[in-house]
Formats: structure tokens, C-alpha cells, sequence
């Protein structure tokens, strides 16, 4: 087995996470499983993962976890940037501040984690930077403004990145999953807040729920389990010579190509169709 280095894995009480912590640790590496709450953890650490506290939006948090698995290893060898969630809703009545939740977490607690552990990856000349992109972040479809936007703006900056630290060592690779059944759905559809009663958009709040209920759930065309993904995580991380991109699923293969030979007016009304035109 090709050495790694240690392995850093945020979001991992759930979802692709937890099954990323399982593939790189069946594998044989040595994993940090990090979540804001390590008591969800406790099976992970039964098949030997380490465990580390690691909300991705908190500094100290987040120079501690990359400081101890440095005092051990002297570099992390694969960060996976997997926390994240989806804020949804009308882009009217979204609050500035939701929307700041929403790139402190997917973007920008993902840019720090990479920043902070370049400066030993540089010295010791590799590491690898895999972030857990989305479709999301190639195709921008109603309703889901903010968490396409934070996929989008995390596209963008892999691709400023990319070349930056490739002469030092370091890849930076971007797994880009289509719908999976994992808890991602209930956060996303708690997101979608209730509106206050002279709300125009209650209608298409309600519609949201629906259409996003019918897109991600378990069995909807498309749609994978956890398992499947980290598969790919796991051969972002390790293979020797990764691609840049790993488009995973049929939706995530084949939705920005067919975004990109439709004229925008046509997307927009077949969107408002799938959630009925006027909202009611
Ligand atoms: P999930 O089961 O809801 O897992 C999300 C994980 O992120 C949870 O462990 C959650 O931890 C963690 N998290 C959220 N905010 C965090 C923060 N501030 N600090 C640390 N951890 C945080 O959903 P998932 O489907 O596995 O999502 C994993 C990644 O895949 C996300 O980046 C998502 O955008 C991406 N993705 C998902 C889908 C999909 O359809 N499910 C499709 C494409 C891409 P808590 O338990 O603390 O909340």
C-alpha cells in the first residue's frame, strides 16, 4: 500500500463523511475523524480511526485538529474538506446572515483547513487537498441559490489552487457527488424556514420541500448512497495520479452538460414548471 500520510476527514458524523472515515481506515490508512460533536464518532473509532473535535468554522478549533495530527506526523498527508449543508430558499427573503453561515462553512472553513495545512505539506514537498464539491457548483437552479453559490465559490477557488501549490507537491482535487440519501435532505429541508404570514413565496417555500424531498431521497433516479461516494473520496485521496475532477453519478456527469446546451430562458421555465409556475 502507497504511504499517504495521515488522513484528515471533516464532517464525519454522517453521510459521506462517516463512510470516507470507513473507506480510508478499511484501506489502511491512518484516519482523523473529526466532527463539532466527537460523540458521534464512537463507531468510527471502534474500527480505529482517531478522533478530533473540528467545527470548521472555528479557529481554534481548527488550528488545534491540524496542529495534533502534526505533532504526530509532521504533515497531513490528505485533507478531505467534506462538512457541509444546504441553505435554500428564495434569495428575496434570505437573511445576510444565513448566507454568511453558509460560506463560513462550505467555503471558507474549507480555504482555511487548506491553508493551514499547506505550510508542512510544502516542506515536506506532497500532500493532497480533496474537497467535496457538487454539481451544485457547476449548475445554479431555482431555489437553491446560497448553496449553489458556496459550491460555485468553492469551484472557483480550487481552480485558482490547483496550480498555486501543484509545483510544491500538493494536489487539490474536487469530487463533485449528484443527489445522495444521506441527512443532508432533513438539514436542507429545515433550512427552507416557515415565512411570516404576508409572505408572497409560502407557496414556493412549500414546492421547494416537495420537489427537494422528491430529488434526494432514497430510490429517486440518480440518487446514491453515501458509500458510493466515498469510494471516490477514497481514489481522490489515494491513487497516485488523481484527476482534478471526479463527477460522480449520472446527474453529476451529464447535468452541466446539458445546462450548458440549454438557453437559459428554457432551464428557467421547465424549474418553474417541475414547482408549478405561480407557487400554488
Ligand atoms: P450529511 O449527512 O448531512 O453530512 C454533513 C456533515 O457535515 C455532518 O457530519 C455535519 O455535522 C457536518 N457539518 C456541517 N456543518 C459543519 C461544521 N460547521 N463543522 C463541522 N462539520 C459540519 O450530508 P452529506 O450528504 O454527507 O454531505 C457531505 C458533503 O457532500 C457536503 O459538503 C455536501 O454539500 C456534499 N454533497 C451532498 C450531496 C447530497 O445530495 N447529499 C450532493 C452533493 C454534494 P453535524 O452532525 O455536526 O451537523
Amino acid at each position: 500500500m502507497r504511504d499517504i500520510g495521515p488522513v484528515l476527514i471533516t464532517g464525519c458524523s454522517s453521510g459521506v463523511g462517516q463512510a470516507a472515515a470507513r473507506a480510508f481506515r478499511a484501506a489502511g490508512f491512518e484516519t482523523f475523524a473529526t466532527a463539532r460533536n466527537p460523540d458521534a464518532l464512537l463507531e468510527l473509532q471502534a474500527i480505529g480511526c482517531r478522533l478530533l473535535p473540528l467545527d470548521v468554522t472555528d479557529e481554534p478549533a481548527r488550528r488545534a485538529a491540524v496542529e495534533a495530527v502534526e505533532a504526530e506526523f509532521g504533515a497531513v498527508g490528505v485533507l478531505v474538506n467534506n462538512a457541509g449543508y444546504a441553505q435554500y430558499g428564495p434569495l428575496e427573503e434570505i437573511t445576510l446572515d444565513d448566507l454568511r453561515r453558509q460560506f463560513e462553512t462550505n467555503v471558507f472553513g474549507a480555504l482555511r483547513l487548506a491553508q493551514l495545512v499547506l505550510p508542512a505539506m510544502r516542506r515536506v514537498g506532497r500532500g493532497r487537498i480533496v474537497n467535496v464539491s457538487s454539481v451544485a457548483g457547476r449548475v445554479s437552479v431555482l431555489g437553491g441559490g446560497p448553496y449553489h453559490a458556496s459550491k460555485f465559490a468553492l469551484e472557483a477557488l480550487t481552480d485558482a489552487l490547483r496550480p498555486e501549490v501543484e509545483p510544491f507537491g500538493v494536489k487539490v482535487v474536487n469530487v463533485l457527488p449528484g443527489p445522495i440519501a444521506t441527512r443532508f435532505e432533513s438539514t436542507l429541508l429545515k433550512s427552507i424556514a416557515e415565512p411570516g404570514a404576508d409572505s408572497p413565496y409560502a407557496p414556493f417555500r412549500k414546492h421547494l420541500a416537495r420537489r427537494m424531498h422528491e430529488f434526494l431521497r432514497a430510490g429517486s433516479f440518480g440518487v446514491m448512497s453515501a458509500e458510493d461516494v466515498a469510494k471516490i473520496v477514497l481514489k481522490a485521496g489515494a491513487t497516485p495520479r488523481p484527476r482534478t475532477r471526479y463527477h460522480v453519478g449520472f446527474v453529476a456527469r451529464f447535468g452541466p452538460w446539458g445546462r450548458a446546451l440549454v438557453p437559459d430562458r428554457l432551464v428557467d421555465a421547465a424549474t418553474r414548471w417541475h414547482m408549478s409556475s405561480k407557487w400554488n
